[in-house]
């Protein structure tokens, strides 16, 4: 255990989870843990009912103890989803918070009841349990599903620790910050950086249950340090400036904004920035590879960019044909290319399904399947994902994301999507999916080709321009483009 979380020994009365009013100290929470993971035994894996509470944290670190892998279960996934992920794991108890109602799918799994007494004090149990192998799994955690169906990532205590430390040389994070979030628990966002972060550091977690602006200024103005969140609670958080000082003071008193998992609105970056002087920081990783860059905190923010690989991690970019087109210090800034990467924060197998297993890598290189471009001193701008987003059109190599950027530049859009149609001239057109800012006068589609056309090339306009009230996204708040293929009325933008 003390592998990966050695401040769990140290019996301290520090505060190490708090979530909404509830709070446990290091010392009741390695009790507390100790006495859920007596109950899970020698089982081979256990599934956690990720809802936002303590008991959730509690049941996670009492596995971690007890040696047995994590799957955290998002309770907001459909049945089949859920179903998939039951069958796929096959865990043999599900550990929930007593007042979970758990769906028939896990009917066939013995439950286990999580219960934060306060009472325990004792952690017998704990110092008992022998240390885990470093290569054991710690977690399999199920992909967002952003681009097919969900896999199960393994991940080694190794890779989880490795990328922790690097992170905590990056951001120079330290016992004495507060993480403040409101993420999920079931993906490796919150999971790993936010809940497993501030527990190895002997940190404190401020987990807000429920997101809201109000929620996040009052932790920070309550001594939250860092705040992580993804793309839609900064935009969120962006629009709230406007509502009254607070937000503004809050944020500016924070160490450090964190944003990952999907792309952070330019506009929400510097609207951010203007009202509070604070860059907000994006890091890029996956549930593959846990974080592969971020900005340091020391570091040059370069909005638009993950920033430079972590510590350990190593990081190049591969065109179609498998060349390097990449140096150890960064690349042309025009060339994209297939993000790779090799080191330590590598997961290690995709649960049953050796074949996909051995399709994600080159030699020891993952292929994140991530296309972008890198400046020469090594910042990653991330354009899109090779499946969806590598638009070939008449001959060019186009990213979605460099458009979506322009796109969400220009005062009438409000969110933007670009995806790739069949064309029988150009093998594949550039087609632009737009919520307006004003749906009652949304911008005419060729004014926004030729926005496009007129800062990026003539070739990146989009060919066809669709209206939409909003996009749809995953919990991550991610676009899902498998569901922008569908053809509502067409709005062909002319003149292309
Ligand atoms: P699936 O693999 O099932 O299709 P997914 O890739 O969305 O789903 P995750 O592992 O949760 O599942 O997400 C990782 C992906 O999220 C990355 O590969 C990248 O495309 C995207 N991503 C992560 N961080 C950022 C970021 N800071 N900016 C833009 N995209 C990001
Ligand atoms: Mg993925």
């Amino acid at each position: 255990m003390s592998l990966l979380l050695p401040a769990l020994h140290t019996e301290s009365d520090r505060t190490a989870l708090r979530f909404g009013e509830r709070t446990l100290s290091y010392r009741r929470l390695a009790a507390a843990a100790g006495e859920t993971a007596a109950l899970i035994g020698d089982s081979g894996r256990i599934a956690v009912w990720a809802t936002p509470a303590l008991e959730t944290a509690v049941a996670v670190v009492a596995a971690l103890q007890a040696g047995v892998p994590v799957v955290p279960l998002n309770p907001r996934s459909g049945e089949r989803e859920l179903e998939h992920v039951v069958a796929d794991s096959a865990p043999s108890a599900v550990l929930a918070e007593p007042e979970a109602e758990l769906p028939e799918v896990l009917g066939g799994t013995p439950r286990i009841d999580v219960v934060v007494s306060g009472e325990a004090e004792t952690t017998t149990a704990w110092s008992l349990a022998p240390e885990p192998n470093a290569e054991s799994a710690a977690l399999i955690v199920y992909t967002s599903g952003t681009t097919g169906s969900p896999k199960g990532v393994v991940l080694s205590r190794r890779a989880v620790a490795c990328t922790l430390d690097a992170l905590e040389d990056a951001w120079q994070w330290t016992a004495d910050d507060v993480v403040v979030h409101a993420l999920p628990l079931f993906h490796v966002h919150g999971l790993v950086l936010g809940l497993l972060g501030p527990l190895r550091r002997g940190g404190s977690l401020h987990h807000l249950v429920r997101f809201s602006p109000e929620a996040v200024a009052s932790a920070l103005a309550g001594g939250g340090t860092m705040l992580f969140g993804v793309p839609t609670m900064y935009h969120r958080l962006a629009e709230a400036l406007g509502s009254g000082p607070e937000p503004a003071r809050a944020l500016s008193g924070a160490r450090l904004l964190v944003s990952g998992s999907a792309p952070l609105l330019p506009a929400d970056h510097r609207r951010i920035h203007a009202a509070t002087g604070r860059h907000v920081i994006e890091r890029y990783g996956m549930t593959e590879t846990l974080m592969n860059t971020s900005v340091r905190a020391d570091g040059d923010p370069r909005p638009g960019t993950v920033g430079v690989p972590l510590r350990d991690v190593d990081l190049r970019l591969v065109d179609e044909a498998g060349n390097r087109i990449s140096t150890d210090n960064g690349a042309d800034a025009e060339a994209i290319g297939e993000v790779q990467v090799r080191g330590p924060n590598l997961f290690t197998e995709y649960l049953n399904r050796p074949d996909a297993t051995a399709g994600a890598f080159d030699g020891g290189w993952f292929r994140t399947g991530d296309i972008a471009t890198q400046d020469a001193d090594g910042h990653l701008r991330l354009v899109g994902r090779k499946a969806t987003d590598l638009i070939k059109s008449g001959g060019y190599k186009i990213g979605a994301g460099e458009i979506e950027n322009v796109l969400l530049s220009h005062p009438g859009v409000a969110e933007a999507a670009v995806t790739a149609a069949p064309d029988p001239d150009l093998g594949e057109r550039v087609v632009a999916w737009v919520v307006p800012s004003d749906p009652a006068a949304p911008p005419l589609p060729e004014e926004l080709a030729d926005f496009v056309a007129r800062q990026l090339a003539p070739h990146k306009r989009p060919r066809t321009v669709h209206f939409r009230e909003d996009l749809p996204r995953n919990d991550m708040g991610k676009v899902l483009k498998r569901a922008l293929t569908d053809p509502p009325e067409e709005t062909p933008a002319p003149g292309g």
